[in-house]
């Protein structure tokens, strides 16, 4: 069986671990972290074309009961995106601060955004496109961002390099 066709039963594994023992939460660093990580490292959307448990749960399960509709326009836009993704950011800012840097409390901090994320997933999967998450996922919207800002960088990094070579 390829890993690809299993791989949402990471996430699921994730959910049953950490409900039975919350220290699997900890986990949920993993999950946040990767895309994140790759992008930074040149890899792009690798992570999610590729590795996400949540984006393969979505297409391989949550697709048999979607209803298939298209997102508002609003929801598409950089906005709105940007607006989650400080959302993400503040929650998880929070949580972290008062978790007071016990481990404990950081685990069931990192599983209740991975839960509530992982729940509005799935409802938007259900009334709109299976995958409708990802196109406003705080995660796959960062690693967006950090690969334009690559981009961009390259190609002036590209420009210089070709404006010394001229003046050489
Ligand atoms: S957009 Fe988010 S949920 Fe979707 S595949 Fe990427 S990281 Fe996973």
């Amino acid at each position: 069986m390829k890993f690809n066709e299993v791989r949402w039963i990471i996430i699921v594994m994730f959910f049953v671990l950490s409900i039975t023992n919350i220290w699997f939460g900890l986990f949920g660093v993993i999950c946040m972290g990767l895309p994140i990580f790759q992008a930074l490292r040149g890899k792009g959307k690798l992570h999610c074309k590729s590795h996400c448990p949540r984006g393969s749960f979505l297409s391989k399960v949550v697709s048999k009961i979607s209803l298939r509709n298209s997102l508002p326009k609003f929801m598409l836009t950089n906005g709105f995106k940007n607006t989650l993704l400080i959302i993400m950011g503040v929650m998880l800012t929070i949580s972290m601060i008062h978790s007071g840097g016990n481990p404990k409390k950081i685990a069931f901090g990192l599983f209740r955004l991975m839960g509530i994320s992982f729940i509005f997933g799935i409802v938007l999967g259900i009334f709109f496109k299976p995958k409708a998450w990802c196109a406003i996922c705080p995660m796959g919207h960062s690693t967006t961002l950090i690969t334009n800002l690559k981009t961009r960088n390259k190609f002036k990094r590209e420009q210089i390099e070709e404006i010394k070579k001229k003046r050489a």
